[in-house]
């Protein structure tokens, strides 16, 4: 059973004054049809679209009908929420749902209380200059890296569906000189809520800076309603443990959602993942990743690797996701005055934030480096030792984690011929490494603010400059030195650095095993965390591309391929033996063996 969908009600783009949500209408698509599921994500509605083969495809015909927002389920009343934010640093007024609906919520089968919401799927009054609409390259990318991001074991908003159709939107890419049209795509989307910090910020009165105004909700016990809901909601147990709306429940609330962003940076950080737009408005409430826009997932390891085209000064760069987070967690804070006075979040914030991130990057730094007996201080500079040397030799994030597995305590770094071999095969080419060491600065700017800062340290510290200059310089000497390499030297060069890393890599795993009588067990057990730690497939660039491609071409074949994948990212890693005959002819043995 199902309700037809009515023409579409008042959903003209405007200010919305006093609103948290308006009720709108899906606008149907032509001919949608199924591009991809996830039946993991529709079980949790307890939707098992799972079946014969042959009902296969009366499955699909039905999710599409649904799930592009041409039918509605019984019971559903889409909504768009309006909510404020903070973009690229400042206040941007009203923002709210302009593609996004809110069909309502479902009482999962096993448990959880599930909102649904379709993006996509037409104007809403929160639309602004835009169309409401999404197209497949854009939905495909959401819907595989949400699921992925899910199976990485990363909190994240999940994609039930994507399904596309015949109808047509104009977006700004152009081949021929000609606009190019592109199908519009509806992905079903789910979460425990998708609120954000910017809904708590549609309280916000004209911010002095930028003279906008949000919608102007100033009512105190809109404020309250929304903090209660948010709390007893999804936070149950804060709101057992304090008096209702009290300042202490708040500011366990305030502490709590500090601690999930903070590990959930972390979580980024050690997958690779850049978000690409960490505006207040893409930051969950609960702690979920949300929004996938310009995302990626690094290849060859780049701590200021910036993903989004438009963000010109690397303000959501990967090394800066971690501060970002924190920024936009004060801004949080200030939205939440005065049921949270600032004094006490600030205190919070600065208490909480920085020790629960370290603490949480360092354990799972650990886990994906096998270091399960102890916790060393040494650790962290272990690390980032780690993080220097793919930086300088070009390697690949994923994929120089996911090799680690296979060097064991009692192997001999230089002897491991095949695994250094490989190791320094993935890393970048002397092309690429040549741009990515280019200087930037011109050398008579350089010499300039060089001088500045031997004459007036202060004033020059003052400006933040001097960690620019010394990266410059960083970039330079390295620039210099690639510069004089053949391709024979550099693979040999990132030989040598990858033999330092291992030798105190080897140190590090000799504490591990110190008291330890069965080092075989041992090696079996940081073997299996390192293989659950150190994903062998991640949704790169090129992978969502591929399938994008084929998408656009009428097959969806890849694009439900790649889900098959991302749904198992971990996989056991292959052994390497040293080679470890002295004569040449033990070597042969030995290498054959292996
Ligand atoms: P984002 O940068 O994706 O977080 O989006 C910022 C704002 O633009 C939000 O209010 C979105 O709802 C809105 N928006 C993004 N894409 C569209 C679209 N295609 N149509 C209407 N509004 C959009
Ligand atoms: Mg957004
Ligand atoms: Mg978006």
């Amino acid at each position: 059973r199902s309700l037809p969908v009515e023409p579409s009600e008042d959903s003209a783009p405007r200010a919305v004054p006093g609103a948290c949500f308006c009720r709108v209408r899906p606008t149907p698509l032509r001919n949608p049809r199924l591009v991809a599921m996830s039946l993991p994500a529709l079980a949790l509605l307890g939707l098992e679209a799972a079946g014969p083969a042959a009902e296969m495809e009366e499955r699909e015909a039905e999710a599409a009908l649904y799930f592009s927002g041409n039918r509605l389920l019984p019971g559903s009343e889409p909504a768009a929420h309006c909510y404020c934010g903070h973009q690229f640093g400042s206040f941007a007024g009203q923002l709210g749902d302009g593609a996004a609906m809110y069909l309502g919520e479902v009482l999962g089968p096993r448990g959880g209380r599930w909102e649904m919401q379709l993006k996509g799927a037409g104007l809403t009054p929160f639309s602004r200059q835009a169309d409401g609409r999404k197209v497949l390259r854009s939905s495909i990318r959401e819907f595989l890296c949400s699921e992925a991001m899910f199976h990485l074991g990363i909190p994240t908003t999940r994609a039930g569906t994507c399904v596309t159709s015949d109808s047509e939107v104009v977006r700004d890419i152009f081949y021929d000189g000609n606009p190019k049209k592109e199908r519009c795509t509806v992905v079903l989307r789910i979460a425990s809520t998708f609120l954000r910090f910017g809904s708590f910020e549609i309280f916000k009165p004209t911010d002095e800076y930028t003279g906008r105004k949000g919608p102007s909700v100033n009512r105190n016990d809109i404020r309250i309603q929304m903090l209660d809901y948010v709390i007893g909601t999804f936070y149950p147990e804060i709101q057992e443990a304090y008096s209702d709306n009290s300042i202490q429940r708040n500011a366990a609330f305030f502490k709590e959602i500090t601690k999930r962003t903070a590990r959930l940076v972390a979580e980024w950080q050690c997958v690779g993942f850049c978000h690409g737009v960490l505006n207040t408005d893409n930051m969950s409430i609960v702690g979920l990743t949300i929004d996938y826009g310009p995302f990626g997932f690094m290849d060859r390891y780049d701590p200021e690797h910036i993903c989004n085209g438009s963000d010109n000064t690397g303000r959501y760069a990967y090394n800066k996701q971690p501060e970002i987070c924190k920024w936009n967690l004060g801004k949080l804070a200030e939205a939440l005055v005065p049921e949270l006075p600032l004094e006490i979040s600030e205190l919070i914030l600065e208490e909480e934030y920085d020790a629960e991130f370290e603490k949480h990057y360092l354990q799972k730094m650990r886990k994906k480096l096998g270091l399960i007996q102890l916790e060393l201080e040494e650790d962290s500079k272990l690390v980032s030792e780690l993080l220097e040397t793919m930086h300088l030799t070009g390697g690949d994030f994923t994929n120089t984690f996911y090799l680690l597995s296979s060097f064991s305590v009692d192997s001999d770094p230089s002897r491991l011929e095949d695994f250094l071999e490989k190791l320094a095969s993935q890393c970048a080419s002397m092309e690429e490494l040549k741009v990515a060491f280019k200087p930037q600065m011109d050398p008579r700017q350089l010499s300039m603010m060089l001088m500045l800062a031997q004459s007036n340290p202060q004033l020059f510290a003052l400006f933040g400059t001097k960690a620019n200059i010394n990266k410059e310089l960083e970039r330079i000497e390295q620039f210099t030195k690639l510069q004089q390499l053949t391709a024979a030297d550099l693979l040999s060069r990132n030989k040598r650095h990858w033999t330092e890393w291992l030798e105190k890599y080897k140190v590090r795993l000799q504490k591990e095993i110190e008291g330890i009588s069965d080092v075989d067990a041992w090696n079996t057990d940081r073997v299996k965390v390192m293989n659950s730690n150190n994903p062998k497939y991640i949704l790169r660039n090129y992978i969502a591309q591929n399938a994008i491609e084929a998408a656009e071409n009428g097959d969806f074949s890849e694009v439900r391929n790649v889900l098959k994948l991302l749904e198992n990212p971990f996989q056991e890693t292959e052994s390497f033996t040293e080679v470890k005959g002295d004569t040449e002819e033990e070597e042969a043995t030995a290498a054959a063996a292996a």
